[in-house]
């Protein structure tokens, strides 16, 4: 009886897993940590369907690169916003209206709208920064997220990404 009920729970388990698997083919691809500082090959930003900005890394507004800004919104993607600066853990210290408008003005002055969706770097953020988020109209997608959308990184080294079976079917 005991080996029958581990079969079970083994095929539960595994049919689980196919689950995943399948909704990752199918759910749109995303890509993070786009900002004209980080490399980004062209031919992975055509394969995402989402693209995580980050609009001030390394105190280099996004804004103030006209032509990328363009041929970013050229790509015709859904665009997202990654954290403002993409400090390590920057919104697990509490930050403020003041420094959240300045991110989103940055992204309003690069791509003329208003970001929607926000995800924190790292995929780490206080209760008080969620409130922040959510406040401001910000939709929060946070690890359900990242586990059934397939997630790729600009800096990935190209063959690292080729090694993964899961990542760029
Ligand atoms: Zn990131």
């Amino acid at each position: 009886m005991i080996k029958k009920k581990l079969l079970i729970i083994l095929l539960v388990i595994v049919s689980l897993i196919f689950l995943l698997f399948i909704i990752r083919l199918i759910s749109p691809k995303e890509i993070d940590d786009v900002t004209p500082g980080i490399f980004c090959e062209t031919k992975y930003l055509e394969k995402s369907d989402i693209l995580w900005v980050i609009p001030d890394f390394d105190n280099t507004a996004i804004s103030e690169n006209a032509s990328w800004c363009k041929h970013i919104l050229s790509l015709n993607k859904t665009l997202g916003m990654h954290g403002i600066m993409h400090a390590y853990d920057e919104f697990l210290v509490d930050r403020n209206n003041e420094y959240l408008y300045r991110g989103i003005k940055i992204f309003e002055d690069c791509f003329g709208f208003r970001p929607e969706m926000f995800k924190p770097p790292q995929l780490k953020i206080s209760d008080s920064n969620t409130k922040l988020i959510e406040g401001n109209n910000l939709k929060l997608k946070m690890n359900f997220n990242q586990l059934v959308h397939k997630v790729y990184h600009c800096n990935d080294e190209p063959e690292f990404v080729k090694n993964k079976v899961i990542d760029w079917v």
